[in-house]
């Protein structure tokens, strides 16, 4: 069975499904079609109330579903219960600020009235990760449901239950059938449904190898796409860095949800003058973690959400080694039987090295020392990711200035990577393209119709 949940803590299958039939992805399909066209004509303040419907389950229900997405790709349980926060605020985020976002704009022209408005495309599908399984279907449905496109679910195979919890509650918040309808496809379903006249877009977030495929379909079925991609963003270290900030923020955010996060700080770039200490200092924090059970609370670093993952992890480590690199801490084999793996620093990674411009999604930290600045912002824009950035001074304006000339699509100043509602999210080069969250990501699968009424 392709669809799989193996808690990576315990080694144990928690649950398993088949993949939709030919049926269930056709009667998806025309609910999804049918709903779009109620929607057109229905009051977008119903649906408001329902999405805060939502957001109030989340509260209500944070334990449980913390706790699902935990059995099933192991994160932090303290992690689990800020994200189904996260997911709450990103809903009554969207109830409130719809109306402002999807209101008509009028565009100054000569001798006539230019509006354009914010209409729906129509139903979309989302192929979603796992390493946020809650937040991540909700970036894509809160505004989706406003805007009032239905959207197609299709989870990644390893977060089933979370994938089922999610559409329970949209469901239980009183949402009409069809708003969130998640289906276990393969990839040949998913080609399938992307090409079906009634879908008009397709977002995914994942891997370049996922986004690549998604896209070609999208394409040429031309049909719009969003890619929220991978990333391998550089942790910049200015000289006149404010250093107990520094190693209060450059730890977690390399460490977070056990690294497996796309805007996780990876390369971390650091001037000559400091190199020495920061590595100590970083090591000593990685030394730090207890690894254990993430459903305790003591417990600070979080098995990988699969073995898979935790194999593909060892290789590129092992092969950056083979290419040279020297490991500064980590790789030793941990004595538990989850999927764990030790927090790891490498250094001495040339251009050369395989890794240098690979993603590691893990606990994994490579330390590059610089003698400039230029040489810090050139390393940092030396990858074929775009994705985020974080920039540490205690000069907010040299700050400013450095983070600006960094090519990603966001860079956090004297802080970890972040997301908050309000907050575009996305990147450039091979971290996709496309923005989700805030009012861009809320206009992705819109209609923005030109009305021009010649004023004779
Ligand atoms: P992934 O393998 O690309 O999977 C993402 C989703 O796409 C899953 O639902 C997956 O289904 C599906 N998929 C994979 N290959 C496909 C194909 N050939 N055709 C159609 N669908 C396909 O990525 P992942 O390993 O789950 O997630 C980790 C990646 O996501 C990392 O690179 C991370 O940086 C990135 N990410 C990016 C963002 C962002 O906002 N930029 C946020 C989070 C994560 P299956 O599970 O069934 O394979």
């Amino acid at each position: 069975m392709s669809y799989k949940a193996v808690n990576p803590y315990t080694n144990e299958t928690l649950n398993e499904y088949e993949n939709a039939t030919t049926q269930e992805i056709e009667a998806a399909l025309q609910t999804a079609a049918e709903l779009a066209k109620q929607w057109e004509t229905e009051k977008r303040s119903n649906r408001k109330t329902i999405l805060q419907a939502v957001a109030q389950q989340f509260r209500t229900q944070k334990a449980a579903m913390a706790k699902i997405m935990t059995q099933e790709m192991g994160k932090l349980i303290g992690e689990a219960e800020d994200e189904v926060d996260l997911c709450a605020n990103i809903a009554d985020y969207f109830a409130e600020h719809a109306d402002e976002f999807l209101e008509p704009t009028e565009i100054p022209t000569k001798n006539a009235k230019a509006v354009v408005l914010k209409q729906p495309l129509g139903p979309i599908i989302a192929c979603e990760p796992w390493n946020f399984p809650l937040y991540q279907v909700m970036r894509i449905f809160a505004p989706n449901f406003m805007v009032g496109n239905p959207v197609i679910l299709k989870h990644a195979s390893i977060v089933p239950g979370s994938a089922r919890k999610i559409a329970a509650i949209i469901e239980a918040a009183g949402a009409p059938t069809g708003s969130l309808t998640n289906l276990f496809l393969d990839y040949d379903q998913i080609a399938e449904v992307i090409a079906d006249p009634r879908i008009t877009g397709a977002a995914l977030t994942g891997s370049e190898r996922g986004g690549k495929e998604v896209a070609k379909v999208a394409g040429e079925n031309l049909k719009k796409s969003t890619l929220e991609l991978g990333g391998n963003d550089a942790f910049v270290v200015l000289e006149d860095v404010d250093k107990d900030l520094l190693y209060q923020v450059a730890p977690a955010a390399r460490l977070a949800n056990t690294g497996q996060t796309c805007t996780a700080s990876k390369r971390f770039i650091i001037p000559d003058a400091l190199y020495d200490e920061f590595v100590q200092k970083l090591t000593a924090a990685f030394a730090e973690v207890k690894m254990g059970d993430p459903l305790l609370q003591e417990t600070t670093l979080a098995p990988l959400s699969s073995k898979k993952g935790k194999e593909k992890l060892q290789k590129q480590v092992d092969e950056a080694v083979e290419a040279g690199a020297t490991v500064v801490y980590g790789t030793q084999p941990v004595d538990l039987p989850g999927q764990f793996f030790m927090p790891t620093i490498l250094t001495d990674i040339t251009p050369e090295n395989p890794v240098f411009d690979q993603e590691l999604f893990g606990p994994v930290a490579q330390v590059y020392r610089v003698k400039s600045e230029e040489e810090a912002i050139q390393l940092a824009n030396n990858s074929r990711y775009g994705l985020g950035s974080v920039v540490m001074s205690s000069d907010p304006e040299h700050a400013f200035r450095v983070a600006s000339q960094i090519k990603a699509g966001m860079s956090f100043v004297n802080h970890g990577w972040t997301s908050l509602p309000e907050l575009p999210f996305g990147g450039v080069k091979n971290s996709g393209y496309g923005r989700e969250l805030s009012e861009s990501g809320m206009l992705s699968f819109v209609n923005e119709h030109l009305i021009y009424e010649a004023k004779n």
